[in-house]
């Protein structure tokens, strides 16, 4: 099985504090090669709503399948972020197919989809709970995105 071609460099985890509230009109200035980067602005928003709450986990882990975005090890939980328009997220303006080279993106979100399939599906195999937050419902609803994970979260620390 091929890798993605994209090579995944070693990216820095940065300091959760350092985000705030300011960088929230960045956004909409996002070109596709900054959403595709492995450390979005979803990403580490939802990070530090995480850390708020109080919460312990990893980042960019590699060795795991489809190496999920947020592990918390001590709550048998991965979270994934998934950029809207690369991973295709259904029925949302921000997966849009390209107008040009359609049939290009096709086939490049096809094999996405199903790699991204094949890791929830490893995962749970071996245990893990997966979840999937898409980067518009961070930007909508952040709450809501971080009650999702407590809510896990906290099903399985009850007896
Ligand atoms: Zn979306």
């Amino acid at each position: 099985m091929r890798n993605s071609k994209s090579a995944r460099n070693e990216i820095s985890v940065e300091s959760v504090s350092a985000i705030d509230g300011s960088s929230v009109s960045a956004h909409r200035s996002w070109n596709m090669s900054r959403i595709r980067s492995r450390d979005t602005l979803p990403e580490r928003k939802l990070r530090s709503l995480l850390h708020r709450a109080g919460l312990r986990f990893r980042v960019n882990n590699t060795t795991l399948p489809g190496k999920p975005d947020i592990v918390l090890s001590r709550h048998g939980l991965v979270v994934f972020v998934h950029g809207c328009f690369w991973h295709q997220h259904q029925d949302c303006d921000l997966a849009k197919l390209p107008k040009t080279r359609t049939e290009f993106w096709r086939e490049k979100f096809e094999k996405t989809r199903s790699r991204d399939q094949r890791a929830v599906f490893e995962l749970e195999s071996l245990g893990w709970r997966v979840i999937v937050i898409w980067e518009c419902e961070i930007e909508r609803t952040e709450e809501l995105a971080l009650r999702r994970v407590l809510e896990v979260v906290t099903a399985r620390k009850a007896p």
